[in-house]
């Protein structure tokens, strides 16, 4: 067996081999080393090898979804390696011989189908990055698939494009080529993904061999049906096909054709501003607190996957993105459909994810139930849309085109398929196909045959008792089974003697005296047990013929029940944004061609439903207008910079995080939480927002911060969004005021996008003086008695001043620091004034002045032990004497 073991583990050598034996899947050598400690499990050993003890561990069978869940999660893979044949098979050859092995699929993180082991709302991805050299100027290609739903798409990027975009994939799994995987330049790209990284050997990316293996998947004779793919597309897709079937051990999940996205089709969004923004998971990675929470009202995981993917890749083109608003709105408007539509939707099951594992051969009966309701589903579901049965029904004649193809696709499933389903399968099948009982009594006659053979005889068994009790004299006398013995018969012991003795000893064989029993079997009984074993295995083998049939009816009606699945998808999404408006008062936005950006009564999705969750105050809604200035247009046309100054606390990172928000939403089609909005469509968004230190990469806060920046002002065009919050906080203030200054005229001198530019920094906003698109904006405080009330309302202008010791009292700081922060503060602003306020916009005014104030002004150090005696004073405890005895010691102190 150890010969064996070694030989599979020889092939596997990069895998964790879960090698069956019975009902326990066993790791031996490193593996159990590594397993064990990765799953908390016992070490234990077993024999020997080359004189050593051989290290061992073991998951039981029927819980390894759960160990394998957390061992991929931790990075590793794991061959699952099963017995081939039934041990009684191997005795027959020898009685030395061992079981027949092999490996049946390599478990990865981006070639899972579990349930148990996947997300239902998410889409887990296997990609693969191919690099064509083409000169100086690299051409990559990604390739995503995901197997337990079946899609698959390709794109080509540019050495720049490739962290945003796999980012908004966000693979499970990324498969490089060694090449690629050793190249310097993408290291930090390695480094800096979420997803685990799988290098290849360079030739599984060679384009030829790709090739020849999507024409073999997908059996066809050329690819040219598949639109024009170019070199690394068709490397990409081609590797992510090998991998598949290195792991699948030749099974094929049914992908689709791989669709060809077009570049710069889609919103790009790099990973901090995703993670900025929190679009699907906040920075902590939770889905709580994320945009994909707050504004998820689908009822079905397809379309809980279909709704991450649309706000991960907003689209670009006008046209497409007013299609889906139109859904929306049409949704939005037949409250009575929408209810019926959800209704039905909420009870389907995932018919994309079940139909891969059945396809995979790793299905059960509940997958096939699955298929059945899901085809009753989307039958429901299009007769819904469809009331009079047809597409040219005259009262939906309005119906959005987007709806009538959603209609169209639902109603594609072969109703055939539906009835045998519904024919040949229990209401409730088991999860599993070897506990039987799945197929409907009345489907096939020679399975209730067999089933009734099984069923009588056990009966006769039953009333067996009756006869022997009758025959023997014994009221005490049972039938009864176990797994060793089979049926037997069962008396005390006091009886023993009798039954042994003749003549009951010609009926009764005697077969093992226990401690206070003593068991027989008879002849009919072992005819009987003999009978119900061969029909049980009989039914047994029936049924799983039925189910293998089905199976290849449900494999041969793909392409129908795939388009079903996503169309499913899809109208959950539409009628889950059509909820959302209505249910929070979201409107439908304007998306237009132009430069446009115009929010009136703009809220921020997600901190406005927090708000209304915990009982907080209402959410201050505020209008962002960043469209260009009516008296330019055409080329010369650029939008504006808003620059926005106020407290801390105020409200500003809220306001330009949900300006990004609301642009994000509307253009994956969504409606938007505004009174109006008008967007010209925004191809970049960008946001920087305070940074948290990036230590594991040795880069310090400031490092990050300047790094990014220096993304935005490289790339950003007039089609983009930018969000800079607090920009140069992370340096000396010199520094840092000097580094935003320089980057707000670059914005808008050279990039001409659209920015929403948030800082502390009060002196910039002198600079609207002389820049002509640039605007301040401030958020409105109020003090009162002292104290300071934000009223979180956005309004034009600069901040007066910046609170930040009120803010400070609010968070608690103690009152001796607060006491002395606003005295230096006294002094600070007193020499300040005294120096003139010179204008801004001089010469390097700037540093001049604030190097003055510093010098002028040496604040005097404050008395310590004056500072420590008065911590420790409560004044409420003194007498009068007591407080003027103090004032005297103060006095001495100072
Ligand atoms: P800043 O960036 O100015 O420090 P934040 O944007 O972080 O301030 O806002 C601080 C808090 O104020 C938020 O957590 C939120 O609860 C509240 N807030 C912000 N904007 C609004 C608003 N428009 N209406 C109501 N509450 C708001």
């Amino acid at each position: 067996m150890m010969r064996q073991f070694l030989e599979i583990k020889t092939a596997n050598p990069d895998s964790l081999l879960f090698y069956r034996m019975g009902d326990f899947y066993e790791l031996f050598f490193e593996d159990a080393v590594v397993a064990s400690r990765a799953l908390g499990i016992t070490l234990t050993t077993r024999g020997k090898h080359l004189g050593s003890d051989i290290p061992m561990c073991g998951v039981p069978v029927h819980a390894a979804d759960d160990y394998l869940q957390r061992l991929i999660a931790l990075g590793h893979r794991v061959a699952v390696c099963e017995q081939m044949e039934d041990p009684a098979e191997a005795k027959k050859r020898g009685s030395k011989s061992v079981v027949r092995r092999d490996v049946v699929r390599l478990v990865t993180p981006g070639t899972l189908t579990e349930d148990n082991l996947l997300d239902s709302r998410r889409n887990n991805f296997l990609a693969a990055l191919a690099r064509l050299r083409a000169g100086g100027d690299d051409g990559f290609a990604l390739a995503w698939a995901d197997i337990s739903t079946g899609e698959f798409a390709v794109i080509e990027a540019t050495r720049a494009e490739l962290p945003a975009l796999i980012a908004r994939v966000d693979p499970g799994e990324l498969l490089v080529s060694d090449a690629l995987y050793d190249d310097g330049d993408l290291r930090d790209l390695w480094r800096e993904m979420r997803s685990a990284v799988t290098p290849l050997p360079t030739a599984v990316f060679d384009s030829t061999a790709a090739e020849r293996r999507l024409r073999d998947y997908f059996d066809v004779a050329t690819l040219d049906g598949f639109g024009p793919l170019a070199r690394p597309e068709i490397a990409a897709a081609g590797a992510v096909i090998a991998y598949i079937d290195r792991t699948q051990m030749g099974e094929k999940p049914p992908l689709k054709i791989p669709a060809r996205e077009m570049r710069g089709a889609v919103m790009a969004i790099d990973p901090a501003t995703r993670a900025n923004l929190e679009l699907v998971a906040t920075l902590s990675g939770e889905r709580r607190g994320s945009l994909a929470e707050a504004v998820d009202r689908t009822v079905t995981a397809a379309g809980g996957r279909e709704l991450a993917r649309r706000l991960s890749s907003p689209l670009t083109d006008p046209a497409r993105i007013a299609a889906r608003h139109e859904a929306v709105a049409w949704l939005a408007e037949r409250p009575a459909l929408r209810r019926g539509l959800r209704e039905t939707m909420h009870a389907a099951p995932d018919i994309a994810r079940a139909r891969a594992r059945i396809v995979l051969a790793r299905g059960g009966p509940r997958d096939l139930a699955g298929i059945r309701d899901g085809i009753g589903a989307v039958h429901a579901l299009c007769a819904r849309l469809r009331p009079d049965g047809g597409p040219d029904n005259a009262a939906e004649a309005d119906m959005p085109p987007i709806l009538a193809d959603i209609a169209a696709r639902l109603d594609g499933p072969d109703r055939a398929l539906f009835d045998e389903l519904t024919t040949a399968l229990v209401e409730r099948p088991p999860h599993l196909r070897r506990d039987g009982g799945f197929i409907q009594a009345g489907f096939a006659a020679e399975l209730d045959e067999a089933r009734g053979l099984r069923d009588e005889s056990r009966q006769i068994v039953a009333g067996l008792q009756a006869k022997y009790q009758e025959a023997t004299g014994i009221k005490s006398l049972k039938v009864r089974h176990n797994n060793v013995l089979g049926y037997f018969v069962e008396v005390t012991a006091q009886h023993g003697d009798r039954m042994l003795a003749a003549p009951l000893n010609e009926t009764f064989f005697h077969r093992q005296t226990l401690a206070s029993q003593v068991r027989f079997s008879t002849a009919e009984l072992a005819d009987l047990e003999g009978r119900i074993a061969s029909a049980a295995e009989r039914a047994m083998a029936l049924e799983n013929e039925i189910f293998d049939a089905l199976v290849a009816r449900i494999a041969g009606d793909g392409v129908a029940l795939e388009a079903a699945a996503a169309a499913l998808g899809e109208l959950d999404v539409h009628a889950g944004f059509a909820e959302l408006a209505v249910e929070r008062n979201y409107v439908r936005p304007v998306v237009s061609d132009d430069l446009a950006f115009d929010i009136v009564g703009g809220r921020h999705p997600v901190v406005e439903q927090a708000l209304a969750r915990d009982g907080g105050g209402p959410f201050v809604a505020n209008d962002c207008d960043l469209s260009p200035p009516d008296d330019v247009s055409g080329d010369a046309a650029a939008g504006r910079i808003l620059l926005i100054t106020g407290p801390n606390m105020a409200g500003k990172s809220t306001f330009l995080r949900q300006n990004a928000l609301i642009a994000v939403l509307a253009q994956a089609g969504g409606f938007v939480p505004a009174e109006t909005a008008h967007i010209g469509v925004v191809d970049r968004l960008f946001s920087r927002v305070g940074a948290a230190d990036d230590l594991a990469r040795g880069r310090s806060t400031f490092m990050v911060e300047m790094v990014e920046t220096a993304a935005i002002l490289n790339q950003s065009g007039p089609r983009a969004l930018v969000i800079l919050d607090e920009i140069g906080r992370g340096t000396a203030t010199f520094d840092g005021l000097s580094i935003a200054w320089a980057t707000i005229e670059h914005l808008h001198e050279v990039n001409g996008c659209r920015a929403l530019f948030a800082t502390h920094f009060h002196e910039l906003t002198a600079l609207s003086e002389t820049m002509a698109r640039l605007h301040n904006a401030t958020v409105r405080v109020k003090e009162w008695k002292g104290e300071v009330v934000f009223l979180h309302e956005v309004v034009p202008g600069a901040a007066d001043r910046s609170y930040g010791i009120q803010v400070a009292k609010l968070a608690g700081l103690p009152a001796p620091v607060l006491s002395r922060a606003r005295e230096v503060l006294e002094r600070l602003e007193e020499t300040d004034r005294r120096a003139g306020a010179a204008g801004l916009t001089d010469d390097l005014p700037l540093f001049a002045t604030h190097v003055r104030s510093a010098a002028a002004a040496p604040v005097p150090p404050a008395n310590a032990a004056l500072v420590q005696r008065l911590g420790g004073v409560s004044p409420d405890e003194l007498t009068p004497l007591q407080a003027l005895e103090m004032l005297y010691e103060l006095k001495r102190l100072a």
